[in-house]
């Protein structure tokens, strides 16, 4: 039997976020701005999905999570456009000698419906990421009006990441 070495592991982590809903805040999911009667109030733009596979990607590679690396006391994050903190993060990813294979994410929302942005959201997060669409799941449920994701008063996402070393 052949055993698997270390480096040939893949390593796994699993994000979560979630985010208050206004009226009249724009949406944006996977950087893909998304037209919607509310949007999340946040520090940064909000994007429940790209802080869940980010902090999936953290938890892969042991580096922590979003809030050590992004304090959202710090007014460099206003506003900031989670696929750059993406961006940021696969660098570190890289640094550890690390390389993503796959995301799978889940977002939760009751409204609007992501089937039409789907293809967009993944190809985008892909192209971050460094993977070809397929490896980049981005799926959509809702609350059935259960909980806060039910009653439309918050969006949710989680994610799941795999690394493997660099060979
Ligand atoms: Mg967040």
């Amino acid at each position: 039997m052949t055993r698997v070495g270390e480096s040939d592991a893949v390593l796994s982590g699993i994000g979560w976020d979630s985010h208050r809903l206004e009226e009249g805040r724009p949406l944006i999911l996977g950087g893909v701005h998304i037209p919607a009667a509310r949007g999340p109030v946040a520090h940064s733009d909000g994007d429940v999905l790209t802080h869940a596979i980010i902090d999936a990607l953290l938890g892969a590679g042991g580096l922590g999570d979003i809030g050590q690396h992004f304090p959202d006391s710090d007014e460099r994050y206003r506003g900031a456009n989670s696929l750059e903190l993406l961006a940021g993060v696969v660098d570190r990813v890289s640094s550890a000698g690390l390389r993503v294979v796959n995301v799978d994410a889940t977002v939760l929302a009751e409204q609007p419906r992501l089937g039409p942005y789907r293809e967009q959201i993944q190809a985008g997060l892909a192209g971050v990421l460094g993977l070809a669409a397929p490896r980049v799941n981005v799926k959509a449920t809702t609350g059935e009006g259960m909980g806060f994701v039910g009653r439309g008063e918050g969006i949710a996402a989680l994610a799941v990441a795999g690394l493997r070393s660099v060979d």
